[in-house]
Formats: C-alpha cells, structure tokens, sequence
C-alpha cells in the first residue's frame, strides 16, 4: 500500500487559527486500521495544545484526541475489525508494550505512551489527530463503538467520558446505592453525572452557583444541586457523600467539599 495523502486543519502557531493542511499517513502495517474520520470532539486540551499553552507543542499540529470513524482498511493481521466498522480513538496511539503497565493493560501510563497527536511515533513521524480526513491507527488503540451508540456522541466519551469514567467504576459494583457528589458542571462534570445515574448512583452536582441547577436537574439527570457559596446549604450537606468527583479544573482548597463526605464514606 502506499501513504495515503489526506488533509487535515492544522495550527501553525500559538495564534490558535487551523488552517488547511496535506500530510501523508504511514504505509498500513499488519496491526494498523486505517479509517475515515467522522466525527471529532474538542476538548480544551487541543486548545493548550494549539496555543502552546502547555509549552510543548511541535507545528504543524492537528488536534483531536475524541476521534470516531469508519472503517476503510485493514492490515492483514487484524482480526477483531471490519471494513465498514465504526471505531473510535483517543488520546494515546502507542506504547511500549512491555513495562508493567503496559503488561496490565494500563497502557495509559506507560512513560513511553504516544500521545495521538504532538507526538513522534515508531517510524519517526509526527502523530496528527482527528482534526483530519482520516488515521492509521495500531489496532491495540482503537475501539469498536457500539451500534445502538450515535457515534457523535460517541466521540467525547473517549477522553473527557474516560476521565469521569475511570473513577467512578472504582465506586461500581456496591450493592447499596452510593451518594455522589459531583463537583463541577462543564466538559467532565456533566459526563460524570449521567455516568453515575447509569450506575445507580444518587447525585448531588456541586457548583459555585446556581446558574446551572436547571441543566443539572432538568436536562442531566441530578437529584440534588449543592451550590458552594452558599454556607447554609453546604452546612446542612455535612457528612452525606460516599464520594466526590471532583472536575474543577483550577486548583482550589478542598476543606469545605471533604467535610461532605460521610466519615465513613470510600474515601
Ligand atoms: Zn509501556
Ligand atoms: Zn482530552
């Protein structure tokens, strides 16, 4: 096979504009699925990225790391796709594959994990991501999306739905019906809630105001909004959590929220 040329939009600079950009994909190997993207969340780490915010960006850079596609090509050792498949992406396209993490299927934490983008892979090619016509992506990395799941809704659940995930599968698998605390209502936070009311679980959001107590009750599911500020409700909140998820992305003191959680609570 040769590299296929695609276009994706890429940032040039720190301006944070995307602009049109041609590169080629490397060669199908025997592992790879090569797919046609269709739907590509945004997170605000593509935005740090693009901006160069987190200091470590290389130009031309093409984010998306909440990629969802449909199947175009196989490699010839891959077994568990087919063409015609949809799959999804996130925010790793490699790994080692032999320190312990990695050998425990946490290849998230593999110190030589290769980002989905801003990243150099095996052949020594800048990664680019899903703000592109199509990837080629080693078959360990991609997920099969399930039918009854939209794949545009699919696509945030594979970084910012993982990140609320993660955690709160730590909490699953209790028989009573555990008291969530889910602290903060954007990217993460109105992921986290739905995913805890999947779960069974009872959840109070938590927010500096009320501003987004209908959303919260309304239009996610909640069963109770906690709003920070005020010192009466949280007084009355005392010792009521088993747990707090907390998605505010400013570092800000915990005292106020630890005192929420039952002093026989999980954590
Ligand atoms: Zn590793
Ligand atoms: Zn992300």
């Amino acid at each position: 096979m040769e590299e296929r040329s695609v276009t994706g939009w890429a940032a040039r600079d720190s301006t944070g504009i995307l602009s049109p950009y041609s590169f080629t994909l490397r060669k199908t190997g025997p592992e790879d699925v090569v797919f046609k993207v269709m739907y590509c969340g945004i997170d605000h780490t593509d935005l740090h990225q693009m901006r160069n915010e987190i200091h470590m960006t290389n130009y031309p850079l093409v984010p998306g790391h909440e990629v969802v596609g449909e199947i175009e090509e196989l490699g010839s050792d891959v077994r568990k796709f087919k063409v015609g498949d949809m799959v999804g992406v996130g925010c790793i396209v490699g790994s080692c594959g032999k320190c312990s993490s990695c050998k425990s299927n946490l290849e998230q934490y593999c110190s030589n994990r290769i980002f989905t983008y801003n990243g150099v892979y095996s052949d020594g090619k800048p990664t680019q991501g899903g703000f592109s016509s199509a990837m080629v992506v080693h078959q360990k990395f991609v997920v099969k999306i399930p039918e009854k799941l939209a794949p545009e809704h699919a696509a945030p659940l594979l970084c910012a739905g993982v990140t609320a995930y993660s955690p709160l599968r730590q909490f699953s698998g209790s028989d009573k019906v555990l008291k969530a605390g889910i602290l903060g209502l954007g990217g993460v936070g109105h992921v986290g809630v739905q995913i805890a009311k999947a779960m069974g679980h009872h959840v109070t959001v938590i927010s500096s105001s009320d501003k987004k107590k209908l959303e919260a009750l309304e239009h996610l599911g909640a069963d109770a909004f906690l709003v920070s500020s005020n010192a009466a409700e949280m007084a009355v909140a005392v010792d009521s959590l088993d747990y707090i998820l907390d998605t505010v992305p400013a570092v800000h003191p915990l005292e106020s929220y630890l005192s929420l959680l039952k002093v026989n609570g999980k954590l």
